[in-house]
């Protein structure tokens, strides 16, 4: 590594990628690529000579742009926002350049310290009990994703859970979600050894804006004590990925409470929106979880990756993950005065992220942080209403945050057609309406189904979006959807 020939290089791409975001408008948002299309641009074997960076970047830029679906693009609704930022950017690149490996506190001791103090800054932003921040007697730390972080709290719980029913009992174990939780829970779960025939995924309703009913849990909780069964962890969301539903957290912790269950708080995309008071509400409760977890890279302008992680007992997770090699022995971890963080998560080896969220914090402040997000979930309310006042669209579940769903109309189709529509023409005329929107290469929207119902799912949160860009976006759905009710 020459840091002349560093810097050089480094200013190139910087500008490269400062000429992307100025242009990004120009690129159709989901790529549009045929599969397997980079095989006959690249050669079938790595090079043997070195070739300059020019090189490199000419061909990143007709090569590889092509095949990208532009996530930082202002228009970019679908799934949710992977928001990046100057500060996010920048802290990112100085974690890369630095290149610890942060596993103990003796690797890096800064890397340690700065995670511990940022996941308290950031736990009092939201609010959340003493209990959960290192302050309290918990913590936080820095994952890459929810999965992870769902993944670790359940083998704590599970192995908190065996310490008292003995390790031959693990068939026993039972897992609680509801049919809106996140797929990857189950993942987790699976991973952690729990019989599949233990997942217990309750049922939501349209009644409910389906969110976990706390009746349900209880029903289930109560049939399988009695079939001999242990109720072991409960996954609550708090802004579900399809719809945005909010799991009452308080009804739900009691219940779990009774059985010694562990909650854990899954607010990937909605957390973020918490720092804003008008929507702490969404977090009553979360004093009796025992866990809570945030991706600070979706709403939080924080970079992929940032998972932030709390968990109140921080010994359930050390006792289930920490590994104690000779070769990491020193007299730090010793003294027990310090924080290892391998012991607090699946991998070893781990990334500086906590540098990313330290410039956000700082570069920001929480009163521009709370702006950007109410922007966000300002310009949901416009397209909200953009879409009420258009009879051809119905509005499928009350809007809570950043995300609108909406669909056309079944009324829509049967004053345009002559045979009244079934459910399913329905459905199909969205899901054209979908295809067709993203195929223009102008918008990237993705789709649902809850209750057999299709629809259209309108994420705001990218670093760029304007209020142009959601009246671009709906003048263009607007136009689709005339043209397929046409064709209908
Ligand atoms: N939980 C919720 C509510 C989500 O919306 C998502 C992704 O969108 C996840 C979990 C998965 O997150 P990750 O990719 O970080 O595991």
């Amino acid at each position: 590594l020459d840091p002349e020939e560093f810097r050089r290089q480094g200013h190139m791409v910087i500008d490269y990628l400062a000429d992307y975001y100025q242009n990004i408008e120009k690129y159709p948002v989901r790529s549009q690529v045929e599969p397997n299309y980079l095989k006959s641009h690249l050669p079938d074997s790595a090079p043997c000579n070195p070739e300059p960076i020019e090189n490199i970047l000419r061909d990143l830029q007709k090569h590889i742009i092509p095949g990208l679906t532009h996530w930082q693009s202002p228009s970019h609704f679908a799934l949710f926002p992977c928001a990046t930022s100057t500060a996010g950017f920048l802290g990112e690149v100085l974690s890369t350049g630095f290149n610890v490996v942060g596993f103990n506190w003796i690797s890096s001791p800064a890397a340690t310290e700065l995670e511990n103090i940022v996941m308290d800054w950031f736990g009092k932003l939201l609010k959340l009990p003493g209990s959960f921040l290192f302050s309290g007697g918990g913590g936080g730390v820095l994952q890459g994703t929810t999965c992870e972080a769902m993944l670790s709290t359940l083998v704590a719980a599970r192995d908190q859970m065996l310490r008292k029913i003995g390790r031959n009992n693990i068939g026993k174990l039972v897992v609680y979600l509801s049919n809106q939780t996140h797929f990857s829970f189950q993942k987790a779960a699976q991973i952690a050894g729990i019989n599949p025939s233990n997942f217990r995924v309750i049922s939501t309703t349209k009644d409910d804006e389906f969110s976990l009913c706390p009746n349900s849990v209880g029903s289930a909780t109560i049939a399988d004590v009695e079939g001999g069964l242990v109720p072991l962890y409960l996954c609550a969301t708090v802004g579900t990925t399809l719809s945005t539903a909010v799991d009452p957290l308080g009804p739900i912790c009691n219940i779990a409470e009774e059985y010694d269950m562990w909650v854990h708080v899954d607010a990937a995309y909605a957390g973020s929106a918490c720092i804003c008071p008008e929507f702490r509400h969404f977090l009553d409760g979360v004093e009796g979880a025992n866990s809570f977890s945030l991706n600070a890279h979706k709403w939080f302008f924080s970079s992929l990756d940032c998972c932030c992680l709390w968990v109140k007992d921080p010994s359930a997770l050390i006792k289930a993950l920490s590994t104690k090699p000779e070769i990491l022995r020193n007299q730090a971890t010793d003294s027990k005065q310090v924080v290892d963080y391998k012991d607090w998560q699946i991998n070893l080896s781990r990334r500086f992220r906590a540098l990313k969220l330290w410039l956000v914090l700082r570069s920001y402040g929480v009163v521009n942080l709370q702006k950007f997000i109410r922007g966000h979930v300002n310009m949901a309310k416009h397209f909200e209403q953009l879409a009420a006042m258009n009879k051809r669209f119905e509005i499928v579940v009350p809007r809570k945050f950043s995300l609108v769903c909406f669909r056309i109309s079944p009324s829509a189709m049967n004053q345009n057609c002559k045979i009244l529509s079934t459910e399913e023409d329905v459905n199909l005329i969205n899901q054209k309406l979908v295809e067709s929107l993203n195929a223009s290469g102008h918008v990237y929207m993705t789709h649902g189904v809850i209750g057999g119902i299709y629809f259209i799912r309108f994420a705001i949160g990218g670093p760029l979006t304007d209020y142009r860009h959601v009246d671009m976006a709906w003048t263009l759905i607007e136009d689709h959807a005339d043209a397929s009710l046409k064709a209908s």
